[in-house]
């Protein structure tokens, strides 16, 4: 009946053209189609698909082209005749836009990543320099100087990380590694890194582990560390009195037993946050407004890298909190996968021999493009009695390999003429120097794929910034240490704990935990071995030891962490097959 003057523009008709003919001419197939079927089943059952709507469609021009259109069909009535009116907008420069501002965003994205991870090198650097300067020096006020760099440039540090993080999501390069983790020992990690913090400020960390949840989870160790940080590190910040709860629970116990849904929730008693900014708080660079920034510093990341974690895992978040009312943030995870046997990983003890930090005589060939990256592990290496070689490429790296016979190499990946995976294909393929171990040196965040790094040829692998415990460790599993310190073997090493005062009980309901909640987690500690773990382990005991006036419990836990404080291998064994000989001399006097 009508087609205006804008309309003759869009579609390149003229209104005569159009006039008297069906309106589906204006649009390819298959709205084309669509449309009357649409319009005829409105009138014949007043179904309705269209009518009073607005949809996107496609809009066809005269000369055939076609184009992105917003349409809205409205009805009237008009001397008892039903009759529809039809506005198209162009939507062709909002779809270019959308474009645009997309593959801009990835850029920036991308530049972010490349750019953090370039920032974590010379970082690398300050901090591992800052590191070795402060063992050499004593004055008070240098050293305070020092502390401050060290200070200053962690927390860059953990900005760029989140940056990386962050810019890695949105650039869809971040990846989750699923690796089966004890959760129990999981949380015990988290309430330990938060202890010092905690009896700080005098709040109480609870932990409400639900007995349901299977002892084994297939879950990224690393990304779910990082969540629980962010959030347990908030509530502690924003809270000043009272206490902060993490509770991990599941949803649908009657399901299948290979999956289940995990809930974890992090309450605190703190400020709370008014309902109408429960949104804006997960958004990048976004605070409560009118927040002291001088009060709780931050930037305003972790929730957003928190909320974007958590959905990279299959999961979701949300909050529930008022002002002066705490605040509580729960994750849920679905469908995590509960491994159905796990096997133990006896880990390489013959590797070790050794207490101290020293190594009998050894050569490592450290290869690494950046002098002062070569530097901060060369140092390490001369502080722990080991000579090096340097090569700043695979090239390199392979004729020297060739010529000095070293007896362990550092890679970094890297590099200007041939990069570390090059080099290490290389170093196999060249029976001289076929079984030399190569430790792979990764500067990326994520947690390196094990079983990847072996099929590249690689023995080990550790993350930059090296510290210098992780390279004592991985050293230690190809170079003999030899034992500086001679150490005469202390009675309570041979858990033959002395107490002449024995004003001292032990209460039936601990007997009770040292013999199941314990013994489970000394199993466990003891088949794996794995130092946190065991340092966790041991200060729980210590603190029970105290907490109850339980001098052998103390001493055996205090043992136990400093043991694994200074990887000493040897006593540690010694003291963790005395724990059934604890347990016994406890028995003895129980209540
Ligand atoms: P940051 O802690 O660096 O400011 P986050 O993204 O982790 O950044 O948090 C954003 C904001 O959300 C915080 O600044 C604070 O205003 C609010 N918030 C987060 N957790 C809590 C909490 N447990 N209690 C009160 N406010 C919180």
């Amino acid at each position: 009946l009508m087609f205006n003057p804008s309309a003759e523009r869009l579609f390149g008709f003229k209104a005569d053209e159009v006039i008297g003919k069906n309106i589906n001419i204006l649009m390819p197939e298959p709205y084309h189609s669509q449309h009357d079927s649409y319009i005829q089943k409105y009138l014949q059952t007043g179904e309705n698909k269209v009518i009073g709507l607005s949809r996107e469609v496609v809009g066809l021009r005269k000369d055939g082209t076609s184009f992105p259109m917003y349409l809205s069909v409205g009805e009237m009535e008009s001397q008892g005749q039903k009759m529809f009116t039809g506005i198209g907008h162009d939507l062709t420069e909002i779809y270019l836009a959308k474009e645009k501002a997309e593959v801009a965003n990835k850029a920036k994205s991308e530049f972010l990543a490349n750019m953090s991870h370039e920032i974590r090198t010379p970082m690398n650097s300050v901090i591992g320099f800052s590191d070795l300067l402060s063992a050499l020096i004593n004055d008070k006020k240098q050293k305070s100087y020092i502390e401050s760099i060290q200070t200053a440039g962690r927390s860059l540090l953990k900005l760029i990380n989140d940056i990386l993080d962050l810019s890695k999501v949105e650039a869809g390069r971040l990846e989750i590694q699923y690796e089966k983790i004890s959760i129990r020992f999981f949380f015990q990690e988290i309430e330990q890194i938060f202890k010092v913090k905690i009896e700080e400020k005098q709040l109480q960390l609870l932990l409400e582990i639900d007995s349901e949840i299977p002892e084994f989870l297939r879950i990224d160790e690393v990304r779910l560390r990082q969540v629980l940080i962010n959030l347990v590190g908030n509530a502690v910040k924003f809270t000043e009195r009272g206490h902060i709860k993490i509770r991990v629970k599941t949803k649908d116990k009657t399901e299948n037993h290979d999956k289940i849904n995990l809930i974890i929730e992090v309450e605190d008693t703190g400020i709370g946050i008014p309902q109408d900014q429960h949104e804006l708080i997960f958004e990048s660079f976004r605070q409560q407004d009118g927040q002291s920034i001088r009060k709780y510093g931050g930037t305003g990341l972790g929730l957003s890298l928190t909320k974007k974690l958590v959905e990279l895992m299959n999961g979701r978040i949300s909050v529930k909190s008022a002002p002066n009312e705490g605040s509580c943030f729960a994750i849920q995870l679905l469908s995590v996968d509960v491994p159905s046997n796990v096997p133990i990983e006896i880990r390489k003890k013959e590797a070790f021999t050794p207490q101290r930090f020293r190594f009998e005589e050894g050569l490592v060939l450290v290869v690494d493009d950046i002098e002062s990256n070569r530097r901060l592990i060369t140092e390490s290496l001369s502080q722990m009695g080991l000579e090096f070689v340097e090569a700043d490429n695979g090239k390199n790296a392979l004729l020297f390999a060739d010529e000095f016979s070293p007896d362990v190499i550092l890679m970094d990946i890297r590099m200007p003429i041939m990069d570390g995976y090059e080099a290490t294909q290389k170093l196999r393929n060249n029976p001289n120097t076929t079984d030399i171990p190569v430790i792979a040196i990764t500067a990326s965040v994520s947690k390196g794929d094990i079983s990847t790094i072996k099929e590249l040829g690689f023995d080990g692998y550790l993350s930059k910034p090296v510290n210098l415990h992780a390279l004592l460790l991985e050293l230690s599993k190809y170079l003999r240490c030899e034992n500086i310190s001679e150490t005469t073997e202390s009675p309570e090493e041979k858990g033959e704990q002395d107490f002449s005062d024995e004003h001292w009980n032990v209460p039936p309901e601990i007997m009770e935990q040292l013999e199941n909640k314990f013994q489970k987690e000394w199993e466990t500690v003891k088949n794996y071995g794995v130092f946190n773990n065991i340092e966790v382990f041991g200060t729980q005991l210590l603190q029970l030891g105290n907490d109850n006036d339980i001098p052998p419990l103390s001493k055996f836990g205090e043992t136990l962490t400093s043991q694994s404080e200074s990887f000493d291998i040897e006593g540690l064994n010694r003291t963790l097959a005395s724990y059934p000989k604890l347990l016994e001399r406890l028995r003895s006097k129980l209540l």
